[in-house]
């Protein structure tokens, strides 16, 4: 599969510290499906990890009983700053799930996006910051 890692470093004045800013970058969420049909649609499709974890104990990502890639993660109702180096990002128990393969998938399985890259360009495309 075709596929690309791209690192941008901002210059100090032009990192993003703000926990909104943050929030409006960097999602790990399921969007609304009411409010963004589209982005509900591609999200579904591309940006979950597995589902793994108990929901599927033989996905790829799985090894010893415990998935590979620190899924599912905790529900978060709010961003956080800098652990270790890194936000930790709003994950909500909110109503929004779907369905994959028989297994009801939340929040906690989603890959960190960005909306507009995702909607843009279809693709799997996972974004942090640091
Ligand atoms: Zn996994």
């Amino acid at each position: 599969m075709p596929h690309m890692h791209l690192l941008l470093i901002l210059a100090d004045e032009d990192k993003i510290r703000d926990l909104e800013s943050i929030d409006l970058i960097v999602s790990a969420e399921l969007p609304d499906e009411t409010f963004d049909s589209r982005l509900h649609e591609i999200v579904k499709a591309i940006m979950i990890n597995g589902p793994c974890g108990v929901l599927n104990p033989d996905s790829a990502c799985m090894a010893d009983c415990v998935c590979t890639n620190g899924y599912p993660k905790q529900f978060r109702e709010a961003t956080t700053e800098n652990v270790d180096g890194y936000p930790v990002y709003r994950r909500r128990d909110n109503a929004n799930r779907v369905t994959i393969n028989g297994n009801v998938v939340d929040n906690r399985w989603i890959v960190l996006y960005n909306p507009y890259l995702t909607k843009k360009y279809n693709a799997h495309i996972n974004v942090g910051m640091r």
